[in-house]
């Protein structure tokens, strides 16, 4: 066997963000981002908890183009409200969230917004199949209203707390199989949702175990974004918790593992740890720590 020797050539690191705010305007959270060497961002482009919409103003929309020419941060998903419950049964919700879909499919897309990250939905009381087909028929319905929509929707991955819906690869599977328009669907993968939901990454073997297992069930190819968080919860916990990177059950080797996969290399990773208030700026710690991980070749991981 050919031993590879160790060298310093740089290797180019994948796309790196954090969920910025939007406190003073959309295009804030752009410059927020520069201001951290970020090359890709998450926001919300409206409240997150209530049903309120919002329309955008064009003086919006112009200052939004300008930070991203000026930044030359493009790469950017937007996270819709957390009210959206596309499975549900109550007649009134699955219509306001049909809306609430729609009206951040066109913002995101007036906004040149690549991604629009949701959370499938959660069936109470009702049957896990019925839940899964009012997804994929509110998808069908949302796309076909706004056909001309750039932005691609990304179901994420779920901790599985309650009744929520998408913590098994398999879930995610069906629906993307029955959405018909397969260039606008992708998956925002998790790493604390998939790890409370049961999946491990903390080994090497753990790591390659759930890529294989999500590239057999889903697909590699539609894995379009990835959220860095550790998790406060133990494995299976069913738990949505977000840890800082390595202060968490997952750890830091997991981390390690992903920066370095080639395979992912190229797609957004975006980190939604905890802004804690202690004076600290966690953001900072958080994205410093994953630049750490990045091995050139030769290291260990
Ligand atoms: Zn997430």
């Amino acid at each position: 066997m050919v031993s590879k020797k160790a060298n310093n050539t740089p290797i180019p690191f994948g796309p790196l963000g954090a969920h910025f705010s939007i406190a003073k305007g959309l295009h804030n959270a752009v410059y927020r981002a520069e201001k951290y060497n970020c090359t890709a961002l998450q926001l919300f482009t409206k409240s997150a908890h209530t049903w309120k919409e919002r329309t955008l103003t064009h003086t919006e929309i112009d200052e939004f183009e300008r930070a991203k020419a000026t930044t030359g941060i493009t790469l950017i998903a937007s996270h819709t409200s957390y009210l959206i419950n596309l499975a549900s049964c109550n007649q009134n919700k699955h219509k306001r969230s049909l809306n609430a879909l729609k009206q951040e499919m066109i913002r995101s897309s007036l906004l040149g917004i690549q991604y629009v990250v949701l959370h499938p939905g959660f069936c109470t009381g009702g049957e896990l199949n019925e839940g899964l087909d009012r997804i994929t028929f509110s998808i069908n319905k949302v796309f076909s209203e706004i056909p001309k929509h750039k932005t691609r929707l990304l179901l994420e991955t779920t901790a599985g707390q309650g009744s929520a819906i998408g913590h098994d690869f398999k879930q995610l599977a069906d629906i993307v199989a029955k959405v018909k328009a397969k260039g606008q669907i992708g998956i925002c993968l998790d790493t604390c949702h998939i790890f409370a939901a049961g999946y491990d990454i903390r080994t090497k073997a753990m790591y390659e175990k759930t890529m294989d297992q999500f590239n057999s069930v889903i697909g590699m190819d539609y894995l379009s974004l990835i959220h860095l968080n550790d998790s406060k919860r133990p494995l299976g916990s069913k738990v949505d918790r977000h840890e800082h990177i390595g202060r968490g059950e997952i750890g830091m080797k997991a981390f390690r593992l992903l920066i370095n996969d080639k395979r992912i290399r190229h797609i957004p990773k975006i980190i939604e740890t905890p802004k804690d208030t202690d004076g600290k700026d966690w953001d900072e710690i958080n994205l410093a720590r994953l630049r750490g991980c990045l091995r050139r070749n030769g290291e260990p991981i």
